[in-house]
């Protein structure tokens, strides 16, 4: 350890180890415990070797990534269970299928039990361990808000995390569930809001401020519209008529932004690159609570989009690009006339002394 201290406290709070007990178990398919792998501000590699100065030694328990399988991997369940682990931040990913409707099975689990040879369901495991947990967290659009295993006609009954445990739930240390949403989540939001709730438990952070939806407000504050790089196109109406057409506004072929909170298009994906609406992809909702459905069809324009994109398309749109091209032609494409190479001066100084 470092003889200089970077923060305070902080050789005491490096001396804590917070578990991470990583559930990949919902209904879901691993893209956020995927890409959390390429997460670079901070990188799992940052968290995991302490590389982060006063921050708590993190110990992640994830499948996709442990080096334990079998019972070896389940030790750190059952000694969560036993209170053993203290602290530890429990994740969900994937949607909780409703096992009052299982029939004569079970729609997902996590280990066997030792006393009955039968799985234990992931929403068992919830129950067990969500009320030794220090903050419960839930990644990715299905442990949030169900996602696609709750769409329209599924058969399982799949919700997310709060329709589970209550939206109002709060942890033994007071933390409501915190909701990063994303189809899959941003890397950077996963890690970012993880090593914010270890320095929250650590003391040296306040609890990440949250919405209505559960989001912490750093990350899900603004539209993804307000934060794509083709907004000034939409003020203009100046839209995209084909992918791949250009780098205008992609609401006529269905870019769903305008109505969708998301940092994605500011962020990008991976150390600031990639994204969707702000490098030709349309924004398909991902990570709002009404995903799928409500954003449905995806390449169709959404009815208040049309209202709008007609409005600034026939009306004030044209007027502020010609404004604007007219002004840039005139005046602001043109160096000042003081800048030349005659043998003169002429920029409007005058010797003072
Ligand atoms: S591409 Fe989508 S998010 Fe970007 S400006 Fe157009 S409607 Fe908004
Ligand atoms: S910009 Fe839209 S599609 Fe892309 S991650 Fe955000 S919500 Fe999902």
């Amino acid at each position: 350890m470092s003889t200089v201290e970077f923060t305070p406290r902080q050789r005491e709070t490096e001396a804590i180890t917070a578990h991470v007990l990583w559930m990949t178990t919902g209904l879901g398919c691993d893209g956020d415990s995927v890409a959390m792998t390429s997460a670079t501000n901070p990188s799992l590699e940052d968290i995991i070797t302490g590389a982060i100065p006063g921050m708590p030694r993190v110990v992640v328990h994830n499948p996709v990534i442990a080096y334990e399988q079998g019972e070896d991997f389940m030790r750190a369940w059952f000694a969560a269970e036993r209170g053993e682990l203290d602290p530890f931040v429990l994740i969900l990913e994937g949607s909780l299928g409703n096992e009052k409707i299982n029939g004569a099975g079970h729609w997902s689990g996590l280990g066997t039990d030792p006393s009955t040879g039968q799985p234990i369901t992931t929403n068992a495991w919830i129950d067990r361990l969500a009320p030794k947990a220090a903050a419960v967290v839930a990644v990715g659009t299905c442990a949030t808000y169900g996602g696609i295993p709750a769409m329209a006609g599924n058969a399982t009954g799949a919700m997310g995390l709060r329709d589970y445990l209550g939206w109002r739930w709060t942890s033994k240390a007071g933390i409501p569930i915190v909701n990063i949403p994303g189809c899959p989540a941003q890397p950077d939001n996963m890690t970012e809001m993880l090593v914010h709730l270890v320095f929250a438990l650590a003391g040296m952070a306040p609890v990440p401020e949250l919405d209505d939806a559960g989001r912490p407000t750093s990350l899900f504050g603004r539209t993804a519209h307000e934060s794509c790089n083709r907004a000034a196109f939409y003020e203009s109406g100046n839209f995209a008529t084909e992918y791949g057409s250009d780098h205008r506004c992609l609401v006529k072929l269905g870019c769903k932004g305008p109505v969708v909170k998301c940092n994605v298009p500011l962020r990008g994906w991976q150390s600031g690159m990639g994204g969707c609406p702000n490098v030709g992809g349309i924004c398909m909702a991902c990570t709002m609570p009404g995903f799928p459905d409500k954003y449905m069809p995806f390449m169709e324009e959404a009815g208040n989009a049309r209202i709008s994109s007609a409005i600034a398309r026939f009306t004030y749109g044209p007027i502020l690009r010609w404004g604007r091209s007219i002004e840039m032609r005139r005046r602001y494409d043109k160096e000042p006339e003081w800048r030349h190479n005659r043998a003169e001066l002429t920029t409007g100084y005058s010797k003072r002394w």
